[in-house]
């Protein structure tokens, strides 16, 4: 596994739509486990594939240690409840901001091994699963942010 570099706010690559993972090769599976090193190297609870400058549809998420959710083309397919609290992320160090997701989140995937699953979330997993789509379609947590605290 390697450590990669994570591309920081202001790089365009965290603007740019993801496109969709046809084949599992084994370059992919490769990204897979180096953005699971990459996230855990920085202490961080969700990483996807832009962030460290693949246009991939691609997304790591471990809110639960030890617990690694691996999401390869991700859609959401069910949304319910409302929350608002902090939101950070690896590509905007230092900062934190406040913003309002969904409480209750259903995400459609595939995983590793090339199978289409289905995995519903609650409070901080909701969040992470908005969070982590997002930056696949190029947004970032800043641009839906209420409050943006230094
Ligand atoms: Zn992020």
């Amino acid at each position: 596994m390697a450590k990669l570099q994570i591309r920081k706010i202001g790089d365009e690559v965290l603007r740019k739509v993801c496109r969709p993972v046809e084949e599992i090769t084994p370059r992919i599976l490769t990204l897979l486990d180096d953005m699971t090193e990459t996230m855990r190297a920085a202490d961080g609870c969700g990483l996807a594939a832009p962030q460290v400058g693949i246009l991939r549809r691609i997304v790591v998420i471990e809110v639960e240690q030890g617990k690694v959710i691996e999401l390869i083309n991700p859609k959401i397919i069910a949304t319910a409840g409302e929350q608002e609290g902090p939101e950070g992320c690896l590509s905007v160090p230092g900062r934190q901001g406040v913003v309002k997701r969904p409480r209750h989140v259903t995400v459609r995937a595939t995983n590793r091994h090339g199978e289409v699953f289905e995995m519903s979330g609650s409070d901080l997993l909701a969040r992470a699963f908005c969070h982590e789509l997002d930056h696949l379609d190029g947004k970032l947590y800043v641009d839906r942010a209420t409050y943006m605290e230094d």
